[in-house]
């Protein structure tokens, strides 16, 4: 059973929320990520339950690996109700500030987040203390361009957020936009995880793990075969985010496939810049992908989700 000081809690949610990460130190108490916009109120209650258990505490801070939807989706809503104080990667903080929709991936992949207050910023090589622990924020570009993780040297933990996970890590989004410097970046974000004395990783999605070594294989074999054949990374995403979709819509209609492949942009550019299959063709396809792979089935005319969200 994998053990973590008791200052940490790992709040592990489904896949359309990112894990929230309690850190209870004796000076003040932190929360790392937010969850998605729909699940906000199940991640206050789970944050006060948390704070509960550690006395009753309030949240003092609140710090984001990345802003992706499912990373910061519940920082409003947490802001609201603690007043946190909140930071963000620099690099990301223009993009917040002037809440582009489109660089943050949300109503250009038909995701939603409600717009916060950034009262700091965070880059590669600063100290922080959470949970009564020393860390240090590491550039973790690939999946995104301005992420951070940050590792504690002492208790060799790294909170990796979506650079890595157990197995593999989230989708290189810049590389389908033309990012050529994505693949040779993430490639240099594994490695700087593999120079790091890790024991537990806190991944953004799934179980914290120790078998370190084997995720970091995986990732790199993984990396790989994009590298070898990008057009399955464009294949990995497009099911990617209509799964993310199916999640967040519990079920979507059959018949309005081919108008929401032709609509969501994210899916529209991958598609004209990998495929270039019609919308009906394009639909069709990544509805087949989604059987095949056991992530979502047909019932009653809708495509429903066969993971949790
Ligand atoms: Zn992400």
């Amino acid at each position: 059973m994998l053990k973590l000081p008791a200052s940490i809690r790992v709040l592990e949610r489904g896949w359309l929320s990112s894990n929230n990460v309690v850190l209870t130190g004796p000076e003040d108490t932190v929360l790392v990520d937010s969850g998605y916009l729909t699940h906000a109120t199940q991640t206050l209650a789970l944050v006060e339950h948390a704070l509960a258990d550690r006395g009753g505490r309030t949240l003092d801070r609140l710090v984001n690996t990345h802003c992706h939807s499912d990373h910061m989706g519940g920082n409003a809503a947490l802001q609201r109700r603690y007043g946190c104080h909140t930071s963000v990667p620099a690099g990301e903080a223009p993009l917040i500030e002037r809440w582009d929709e489109d660089a943050l991936l949300l109503s250009y992949a038909d995701q939603r987040a409600e717009r916060f207050r950034v009262d700091a910023t965070l880059a590669a090589g600063d100290r922080l203390r959470m949970g009564g622990i020393d860390w240090v924020a590491i550039a973790a570009p690939g999946h995104d361009t301005h992420a951070l993780m940050f590792h504690s040297p002492e208790e060799r933990i790294l909170i990796s957020g979506d650079a890595l996970w157990e197995d593999g890590f989230g989708v290189l989004f810049p590389q389908l936009f033309g990012r050529e410097a994505t693949f040779a970046e993430t490639r240099r974000t594994l490695d700087s995880i593999a120079a790091l004395d890790v024991r537990c990783v806190i991944p953004g999605h799934g179980a914290p793990f120790e078998e370190v070594d084997a995720a970091l294989e995986r990732a790199y074999s993984r990396l790989h075969a994009f590298e070898e054949d990008p057009a399955r990374l464009a294949r990995h995403a497009a099911r990617v985010m209509l799964t993310f979709a199916l999640l967040e819509k519990q079920r979507l209609p059959l018949a309005s496939l081919t108008d929401y492949v032709a609509q969501t942009r994210v899916l529209r550019d991958i598609n004209q810049r990998f495929f270039a299959m019609t919308p009906q063709h394009f639909a069709e396809w990544i509805v087949h992908e989604l059987e095949r792979v056991r992530a979502a089935k047909r019932e009653d005319g809708d495509l429903v989700p066969l993971v949790t969200a």
